[in-house]
């Protein structure tokens, strides 16, 4: 990275590399990288919220100096930046030892949401996260990937919650010099500006790059002076409402990103679709091998042969369906190209059973891939049976829709103190086997006492970072004590905690608990055995129901017959979900199945002890076993809720507060054990891309050699 000085004028010499590494997430999923920054000075790197880039660039240059006079400070700066130096160059990998060890061009990976780090607000959720996780397992395993996405300077949105519990949004614009992520240059040194083809009036997106390990996503930026408003706001935010805006987004992505791959002169080899939005990168691709002479056909052919596109819900919201007036505004000189009449064109998004809809875009994808997956097992069945209409002569369970189940990316999700203690127990290698699943084993032969005071530890760590959220809050926007009662401060590190933190999609049905408020009033009244439950999340903004949800949810939390148990704590994040998913006791989900793909969450919490409490949908139907949490068939509310109920009082509570004379609840311990053991391999990104790999990145890659 060049102008390193520049950026940070106050950096010495001799520690130029931290801003370097402020510049790579390498360091977010490295806790010796962490722990670099937090040495430089602790309250600066909690005040920049575990942003080293800011942090390095507000700091005082006398403490920059001091750190660069400490003999320990500089031990372990070496130590970290020679492995730093030492990964990033590495020749060999899992990918060269296993699948090729002939250079091979990038595979392109493209995506609207990247969830890699809370200072970088490009998700909204699962969708996100699984692409950030899959971005960073790529580069562990030495996968050469090249990504795509967008930058969104407002994010998702930022969530307050009024004192009537209804959720407000606060504008807020990225600092773009603060966050780590690079311009990128063209040769006479200005910011890359490149023209998405086709497209009138013009847009024009401002190219950035964030480092993710080896792994380069470059993301796309129309908020700049060359474009007219309209065309600025396209990039603002995730998910806009407007359909035309929504589509202007997806040509951007698309058609845009393709752009930017071509005027950075990187060649990929196969092209990896998350998800419907991007698909019109597969039209790009048509068109170029048709402008060397190819027919529609035959260059159709070969791009599917390179191409794996994943779906990941079975929301029909979540599949964008354009109307063809919108598509002949943006396509009508597009599809000529193609050589395709505009009802040819059109028959390409065509769904059979709604075939006036528009142009279904995850029908596209599936027609234009010759690799596709559903990311559950169950999630592929559902998807196979959604999408059984394009193809009418084959069964449904002949659908060539496969499925890969999600997986998390173990080094970001796991807690630091929990690292420690596998250390000690399952052998300083485990990290680098962890998809081993013998590793697993010797979770057995940690302790009780020593699992359960780790463990202790980091639920008191989760309540004290959400009382200095209510703190703070109450001291900066001086809401009223609702608020703050609302926003977790009576919560009590004794007492059993159920977490439920995601998207407040109606589906999720955050509420379901609150089904018989008076018999839920009970569990958490009780003397001896309370309960309390943390809940956070964000409704999406066009989303009144979801919103109207949230504000029962709150309205529970600041009522005094709910005893002070219920917090909804605000603005979901990444940080936020890191602590949630540590340090509750219990994590809870209860979608109407069959409508959760997967869900990764609960895999987070599982990892580190957590035990699950599910319906049976999504990846929970894999990984339920009986022996590491509780699972719900999903039959209706009335009859989950009930469900839910009876589990909490008849095994949950009692198994819980089962204390030896020492405090320490070994039933439950067992049932943390079990969590961690099932999770570890089976749901890791390691696991997860290693199979993408094998099914089809490999068999993709004979199409283009
Ligand atoms: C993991 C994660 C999600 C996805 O979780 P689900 O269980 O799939 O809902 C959403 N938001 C954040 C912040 C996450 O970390």
């Amino acid at each position: 990275m060049k102008n390193l000085k520049d950026k940070f004028p106050n950096l010495p010499e001799r520690i130029i590399g931290l801003g370097e590494l402020s510049y790579n997430l390498w360091w977010s999923w490295h806790p010796a990288a962490r722990m670099l920054f937090k040495m430089v000075d602790r309250p600066a790197w909690k005040e920049s919220i575990h942003n080293p880039v800011r942090m390095l660039r507000e700091i005082p240059r006398e403490m920059l100096e001091s750190a660069a006079n400490n003999p320990d400070f500089l031990r372990h700066y070496d130590t970290v930046l020679a492995r730093f130096h030492n990964e990033l160059g590495v020749k060999s990998s899992w990918f060269t030892e296993n699948v090729t060890d002939t250079e091979c061009l990038p595979i392109a990976y493209f995506s609207a949401e990247y969830g890699l780090h809370h200072s970088l607000p490009f998700y909204a959720g699962g969708l996100g996260f699984l692409a950030g996780d899959h971005l960073k397992e790529c580069s562990d395993l030495g996968i050469p990937l090249t990504a795509v996405g967008f930058m969104y300077p407002e994010g998702y949105l930022r969530q307050k919650i009024r004192v009537d519990g209804w959720q407000e949004q606060i504008d807020q614009v990225l600092d773009r010099d603060a966050a780590p992520i690079e311009r990128v240059f063209n040769k006479e040194g200005q910011q890359l500006i490149v023209k998405v083809p086709f497209i009138d009036p013009p847009v024009h997106v401002a190219v950035w790059k964030v480092s993710v390990g080896n792994v380069p996503l470059y993301l796309m930026d129309t908020d700049i002076e060359l474009n007219d408003p309209w065309n600025r706001l396209i990039s603002a935010r995730l998910y806009t409402g407007d359909i035309e805006q929504r589509l202007r987004q997806e040509i951007v992505l698309g058609i845009g990103g393709r752009e930017i791959l071509d005027t950075l002169g990187i060649k990929h080899s196969i092209l990896h679709l998350n998800e419907g939005h991007p698909a019109f990168a597969l039209l790009e691709k048509i068109r170029e091998r048709m402008e060397e002479g190819m027919n529609f056909e035959d260059a159709a052919e070969q791009v599917r042969a390179a191409t794996v596109f994943t779906t990941h819900t079975p929301v029909p919201a979540g599949h964008d369906v354009f109307p063809f007036h919108l598509m002949d505004k943006y396509f009508s000189s597009y599809y000529p190209m193609l050589g395709l009449s505009r009802e040819e064109f059109f028959q390409l998004g065509m769904h059979p059973e709604n075939p006036g809809a528009g142009f279904n875009m995850t029908a596209f994808a599936l027609r234009m891939s010759a690799y596709h997956n559903g990311v559950s097992r169950r999630h592929g069945e559902v998807a196979r049976k959604m999408w059984q209409p394009l193809w009418p002569d084959r069964k449904e369970k002949d659908v060539p829709i496969d499925s890969i189940t999600n997986g998390i990316h173990v080094p970001t999700w796991i807690e630091p103190k929990m690292e420690l203690l596998f250390n000690k127990y399952l052998g300083e290698g485990w990290l680098k086997d962890h998809d081993s699943p013998d590793i697993w084993e010797s979770v057995d032969d940690i302790p009780d006492k020593e699992l359960w005071q780790a463990y202790i530890w980091v639920k008191i760590k989760l309540i004290n970072f959400i009382r200095e959220r209510a703190r703070k809050r109450w001291v900066e926007d001086r809401p009223s004590p609702l608020n703050v009662v609302a926003g977790g401060t009576l919560l009590d590190p004794m007492t059993l905690t159920i977490g439920f933190a995601r998207r407040f999609a109606t589906y999720k049905r955050a509420d379901l608990i609150f089904h018989n408020p008076e018999r839920l009033k009970k569990l958490l009244n009780d003397r001896w055995r309370p309960l309390q439950i943390i809940f956070a999340g964000k409704a999406h903004p066009a989303d009144d129901e979801g919103k109207r949800i949230l504000q029962r949810i709150f309205n529970f939390a600041d009522n005094p017959d709910f005893g002070g148990r219920i917090a909804f704590v605000e603005n979901y994040d990444e940080q936020l979900a890191q602590y949630m998913v540590h340090g509750v006791d219990l994590w809870l989900n209860n979608p109407v199945p069959p409508m959760e793909a997967s869900g990764t969450s609960g895999m987070k919490a599982a990892l580190n002890g957590v035990p699950h409490l599910s319906i049976l949908d999504g990846w929970w139907i894999e990984g339920y076993n009986g022996k590491n949490g509780w699972a719900v068939t999903g039959r209706g509310d009335e009859s989950d809720a009930e469900s839910i109920y009876t589990l909490i009082e008849s095994e949950i509570i009692p198994l819980y507060y089962e204390l030896d004379d020492n405090g320490i609840p070994h039933g439950w311990v067992k049932i943390m054990k079990e969590a961690i053991k099932n999770t570890g391999a089976a749901f890791s990104a390691r696991r997860m891309v290693k199979e993408y790999v094998t099914k089809f990145y490999h068999e993709a890659l004979k199409s283009v050699v």
